[in-house]
């Protein structure tokens, strides 16, 4: 299987100028684990010149295996309980204005990790009172208590992504069902957070699929959307279809406002925390 040659729109640009320097020293001295550089972002040099910067917690290693995704799939480490300390430490050294947190699948703990989530939102807010911050959670299984202990922490947005229309979600996605993460996405929205969810093109969607999608997320109580194209980390990988044109993703973000979002963030590099301190500041001035 041969990976599609990439157009010219998805050149990433190379990671420059001292913020970049000085957030990529800490995350090295530190040992911390970020998307960034992990899932070979190409936001970095944006992202962390500007910044913000997204971690993964609760290890490196996932109890699930989605297609698409290039996180180690395996046993993970145990819980590190001094993380969420070490975390906001970091993110204040960091000096970020946004930060947003993410984690692997946690399947194998009784709490699915949302204990350790608690904790880590509890001292970045104790620790950087300015940094506003997002988190992408998974869908620990559909238990409401373990995404409630999440939304008890009041974050400024909570995120959780539906990754591909509901057609392919089997196919794409490891265990993760369609219906438990609208279901998961309705908690967050009815709490009164700012619920956010994204998908990615290229995987053999149609355009009606994607209005659909749009339309299951508004219905539940979304406000923010990110699409961005798939981008098929090794041949071991999720074929992908196609590559979606810059013109078809503008397209799609102004269908999105009109159906109702507030932010639909829609070009081929979005990732699902590209932007993101912007819409946590739009929203806060509504
Ligand atoms: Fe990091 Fe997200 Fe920016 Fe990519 S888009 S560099 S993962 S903050
Ligand atoms: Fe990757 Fe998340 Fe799927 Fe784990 S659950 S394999 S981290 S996308």
């Amino acid at each position: 299987m041969k990976i599609k040659r990439k157009p010219e729109w998805l050149k990433i640009q190379l990671p420059k100028g001292d913020d970049y320097a000085y957030v990529n020293g800490i995350v090295q001295e530190h040992g911390l684990h970020t998307i960034c550089s992990s899932g070979k972002c190409p936001n970095v040099g944006e992202c962390w010149g500007n910044g913000t910067a997204t971690f993964m917690i609760l290890g490196n290693i996932c109890t699930r295996a989605c297609k698409f995704c290039n996180v180690p799939t395996g046993k993970p480490l145990p819980v590190d309980t001094k993380e969420p300390k070490r975390l906001a430490r970091s993110i204040k050294l960091m000096k970020l204005k946004h930060a947003v947190i993410t984690s692997v699948d946690r399947d194998d703990l009784e709490d699915g990790g949302s204990g350790i989530w608690a904790e880590c939102i509890k001292e970045i807010k104790e620790t950087c009172p300015g940094t506003t911050l997002e988190v992408l959670i998974p869908d620990f299984n559909g238990k409401e208590k373990d995404v409630q202990r999440v939304i008890n922490e009041n974050p400024e947005v909570i995120s959780h992504n539906l990754e591909t229309v509901r057609r392919l979600t089997p196919e794409v996605r490891s265990r993760a069902k369609y219906d438990l993460s609208l279901k998961v996405l309705k908690q967050i929205a009815d709490s009164g957070i700012v619920a956010k969810s994204g998908i990615m093109l290229g995987l053999g969607e149609t355009e009606e699929e994607i209005y659909q999608t749009m339309d299951d997320l508004l219905a539940v109580g979304v406000k923010v959307m990110t699409i961005g194209q798939y981008l098929q980390p090794t041949r071991k990988h999720l074929e992908l279809q196609e590559y979606i044109t810059p013109e078809q993703f503008k397209k799609y973000e102004q269908v999105g406002l009109e159906k109702g979002f507030s932010f639909v963030e829609s070009t081929p590099l979005v990732r699902s925390s590209y932007h993101a301190e912007q819409h946590v500041n739009a929203l806060k001035l509504k």
